[in-house]
């Protein structure tokens, strides 16, 4: 039978639900358990996908097509799997459900209410992925805060699920702030405070993760267990990290991994795997440190880049190696007389996806300057479109050239919208989305990269290369080193005079994890080494 998880949050937004939800899904997993899980977001939105990538991080892209909450990429990145459509849901999919079931009359005559209807579409939802993964166990994480108008209806459901399937399989965890004053004394009230809160909604919280800035103190676990009713042993630490992905091992050091079983009563099936332990000893102890550029329209450290972000950091694990990320904002890279001071420091740069025509400019100028020095580049999607744009500007001399994204009167439109793409007006679900197969051209980088002749690769898109320019681009040096299996799309450029500089119009790092490297960022870090090793060696130590 399948148990349930439910991982709500306390205090403040961004306590670390999501990570803390990864987590224990990698505990679990190593204990040999099949584990789901499920993001709950409650805004109004039907899903991530037209939402502003500043405001609310990057919207995550699923085998399906599905746009997600970024923290489904965590949970795959942590747990090692693929997951579904059905791993993200929101407020706003919920009610269009319920409205439409109301539309077609399939309550046949009731008063349509939150409860049970809304509630009921809720709970439907997980158990059917529980039923659909067959999982031991479903973790769920309730975005928002505990005392948030939006998230009452989620707090019932489990609440009734919890009735439902027994309390005995089912688990809440809360994930709430002990806040320290200035003075370096901690505060428990504001969590104390949200579990009460959690309790008025008919929930008793069974393990507290206590985020902290500093070690827990013994006295404030024994206050929170009386004035909770929490088992003292239940109350974990989540102590400040730099490296999230050692955050299952500093968990499992507390025995969160056998305090959950214990409680849902599962039999540990696996000895803790090590693969993991491993990966964060690399991680930890790199052989070599390097430094990349990453010019885009988002720069302020939100998490509008996560997934490149832990792919460039995944394809340092794989070359030994520690990627520090320089943040380059391309709008202000065309002011900018001097490129050689921007990137003086950097040895390879990647441009990631995005969308409008701000900041473009400072992306081409970005991609000319690096096949211009040789610096080894990653173009992903808008990256690979500048790539392709200024290879036909400054090689091809298509002067003008420009994608029709950002100029709908550019004589050289080398990048244009799809032909399935005219006819839209929506902007939800509608682009070029999920997994597409493409086919690889022997003695290519990309080739060497994947080893192998087909591959499939997530999508987010909607402009293509234009065919109508592929043989010149091809006669002037530009290799299409991926295609779809028809040949009609390019999928992967790369420019032939260069050490390494390939540009993609998928997605590759949806599908790097910690455990599985990109191929197309495990060699990206490799040249970047390379031309580290090139051109550092020339200069002298003074420098
Ligand atoms: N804006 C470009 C397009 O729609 C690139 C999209 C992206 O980078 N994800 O084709």
């Amino acid at each position: 039978m399948t148990k349930y998880i439910f991982v709500t949050g306390g205090v403040i937004s961004g306590i670390g639900k999501g990570i803390t939800t990864a987590s224990l899904g990698r505990l679990l997993i190593d204990r040999g358990f099949k584990v789901s899980v499920i993001k709950i977001d409650p805004y109004l939105n039907v899903d991530a996908g037209v939402m502003n990538p500043f405001q609310h991080g990057e919207v995550f892209v699923t085998h399906d097509g599905a746009e997600t909450d970024l923290d489904v990429g965590n949970y795959e990145r942590f747990l090692g799997l693929d997951l579904n459509q059905h791993a993200n849901f929101t407020t706003g999919s919920v009610y269009s459900e319920v409205i439409k079931k109301e539309r077609r009359g399939d309550y046949l005559g009731e008063t349509v209410q939150l409860i049970p209807h809304v509630t009921d579409e809720i709970k439907r939802r997980i158990y059917q992925i529980g039923k659909d993964t067959d999982a031991d166990i479903v973790i769920t994480e309730i975005g928002g805060t505990i005392g948030d108008f939006e998230t009452p209806p989620f707090v019932e459901a489990i609440r009734q699920m919890a009735v439902d399937v027994g309390r005995e399989n089912t688990m809440f965890l809360h994930v709430s702030l002990i806040y320290t004053l200035p003075n370096g004394e901690s505060k428990s009230k504001p969590t104390q405070h949200s579990i009460r809160k959690l309790q008025e909604l008919g929930i008793q919280p069974d393990l507290l993760l206590c985020r902290t800035s500093q070690p827990l103190d013994e006295s404030i676990r024994m206050k929170i267990a009386l004035l909770c009713g929490i088992s003292a042993e239940y109350i974990l630490e989540g102590l400040d990290t730099k490296c999230i992905d050692e955050i299952p091992l500093n968990f499992e050091k507390q025995g969160m991994g056998h305090l959950v079983s214990k409680k849902l009563g599962l039999e540990r099936r696996a000895t803790m795997d090590t693969e993991w332990v491993a990966m964060v000893e690399k991680l930890k102890n790199p052989k070599h440190n390097t430094r990349i550029a990453i010019v885009g329209k988002y720069t302020t450290g939100n998490d509008a880049y996560i997934s490149v972000q832990e792919a460039v950091k995944h394809g340092g694990i794989a070359n030994e190696a520690a990627v520090d990320i320089e943040w380059i904002d391309s709008e202000t890279l065309t002011e900018q007389p001097n490129l050689d001071t921007v990137f003086e420091h950097v040895d390879g740069i990647l441009v990631p996806g995005g969308f409008g025509y701000r900041g473009i400019e400072g992306m081409l100028v970005t991609a000319q300057y690096a096949r211009e020095n040789h610096i080894p580049y990653l173009g992903l999607c808008l990256g690979m479109q500048c790539l392709v744009i200024e290879f036909a500007r400054n090689v091809a001399t298509l002067k003008k050239a420009n994608s029709t994204e950002v100029d709908e009167e550019t004589p050289h439109p080398v990048i244009d919208l799809m032909p399935e793409q005219r006819a839209i007006a929506d902007l939800g679900a509608t682009m070029r989305l999920g997994l597409y197969p493409c086919v690889l051209k022997e003695n290519t980088k990309s080739y060497a990269a994947y080893q192998q002749p087909i591959i499939v690769e997530r999508h987010r898109h909607r402009y293509e290369l234009n065919n109508r320019y592929r043989a010149t681009l091809e006669s002037a040096g530009l290799c299409f080193s991926g295609v779809s299996p028809d040949e009609s799309l390019v999928e992967i450029a790369e420019v032939t005079e260069h050490p390494w500089m390939v540009g993609s119009q998928f997605h590759p790092e949806f599908q790097s994890k910690p455990l599985a490297p990109h191929p197309l960022f495990r060699e990206f870090i490799g040249a970047v080494l390379g031309y580290q090793r090139q051109t550092r060696a020339c200069v002298s130590p003074e420098n």
